[in-house]
């Protein structure tokens, strides 16, 4: 049995075609239940439902043989222990330095200012800033970063930006890009040697449904 680890929320949305055109149904049913564990049209293959920043996590110590993880997620976690065969182009956005409308970054920046910034992504905003030679007092947060400026918690935030609806809400605007973020494929190390026979197959019908070359048959090998 080959165990895939997937979060709720867009990542699980936008692997679900993914896996449909690797030939690899999920029953809607099964999706609306609150179950933790999913079984697939393919009786080798199963999902499992786990936080975000913890897929690398059941990947790594081989509880999941694969995953699906953000960039962001993987460059917090460090990658040990697994591949990033595929980089699967889905929950796309970018990890951005955002500000409130009325503060300028930039001169702050010019100036030499030490800065508060709050974010999740502590080690990706130290690598940042530190290239950048900006002084920065880094804040760690777990979530809700726009508020940290609007309180005085933090001059500034580092965070993931898509539309930027959610920064404009909050009178924030982004005033610089770190780098963009998708989702990739992730694969246990020793089961890529173990049980390569079942995941190459996955591995190469996911990445040709990403490349968009439609179903591919080996899939079903990985049932096997
Ligand atoms: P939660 O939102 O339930 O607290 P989370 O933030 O860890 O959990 P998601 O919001 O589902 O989980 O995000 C999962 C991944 O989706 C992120 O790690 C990131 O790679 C990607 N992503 C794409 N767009 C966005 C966005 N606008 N905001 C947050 N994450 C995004
Ligand atoms: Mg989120």
């Amino acid at each position: 049995m080959i165990t895939l680890a997937l979060s709720k929320g867009r990542i699980f949305d936008e692997t679900l075609p993914l896996l449909a055109a690797a030939g690899i149904a999920v029953d809607p049913a099964i999706i609306e239940s609150r179950k933790l564990i999913l079984p697939t049209g393919d009786p080798g293959l199963r999902l499992i439902i786990v936080r975000a920043t913890d897929v690398p996590t059941y990947v790594q110590y081989g509880a999941a043989d694969i995953g699906v993880a953000g960039r962001d997620v993987l460059l917090e976690h460090g990658g040990e222990g697994l591949y990033q065969p595929v980089d699967l182009g889905i929950a796309r956005c970018r990890l951005s330095v955002a500000a409130p409308v009325g503060f300028d970054y930039a001169a702050a920046v010019r100036r030499g200012s030490r800065l508060r910034v709050a974010t999740k992504y502590v080690d990706c905003a130290r690598q940042h800033f530190a290239a950048k030679g900006v002084h920065v007092d880094l804040i760690k947060l777990y979530g809700s970063m726009e508020l940290a400026p609007l309180v005085g918690l933090a001059d500034a935030i580092v965070d993931l930006v898509s539309t930027g609806s959610t920064l404009r809400a909050n009178n924030l605007i982004e005033v610089e890009k770190i780098m963009n973020i998708s989702s990739r494929l992730i694969v246990n190390q020793a089961s890529m040697k173990t049980r390569s026979e079942r995941l190459e197959p996955l591995i190469a019908a996911m990445a040709a449904a990403v490349a968009g070359e439609g179903v591919v048959a080996p899939a079903a090998g990985a049932a096997k």
